[in-house]
């Protein structure tokens, strides 16, 4: 299949879980969507505006829709340390984590989540709809060697 029509594809997927949740496929959130799904990085709200190709007073209509395509369970969040907002596009169904490099937002998800035990100690004491959010930063080998090309 061409990378078009995987995208194309992605697009189809979301519509439908959208008309589940009686929301609806616009052009704007189409635009983000496809973005999202052919970088090859998180991204920033404004990092999608401008790759989408989005007028430079749209940054907060990007953002918008980004934050009610959460509930689809297709776009994922990632708030780096200095708080940050970065979106990515998932696999349906598939938990992870990542290693985010701090500099250049090179991520890399990690399958294992350690946070079961912490989970069952929130049911234990009491709290139902429980969630939790864990990113793991450092600095990556492209930037290391940037950094100090000795290395
Ligand atoms: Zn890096
Ligand atoms: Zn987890």
């Amino acid at each position: 299949m061409s990378s078009k029509a995987k995208t194309d594809q992605f697009i189809d997927q979301i519509a439908e879980i959208m008309r589940e949740q009686g929301m609806r496929m616009t052009k704007p959130r189409e635009r983000i969507l496809r973005e999202l799904y052919e970088a090859s990085k998180p991204q920033s709200a404004e990092e999608i505006r401008q790759n989408a190709g989005f007028g430079p007073s749209d940054l907060v209509t990007v953002y918008r829709n980004l934050e009610s395509m959460l509930s689809l369970g297709r776009v994922q969040r990632i708030i780096l340390e200095n708080g940050t907002q970065l979106f990515e596009w998932v696999e349906a169904e598939q938990h992870h984590h990542h290693i985010i490099c701090r500099h250049c937002h090179h991520a890399e998800p990690i399958d294992f989540c350690a946070a079961h035990e912490l989970e069952s100690i929130a049911q234990r004491a009491g709290f139902s709809e429980i969630n939790h959010v864990i990113e793991v930063f450092g600095t990556c080998k492209a930037c290391e060697k940037e950094a100090d090309p000795a290395k």
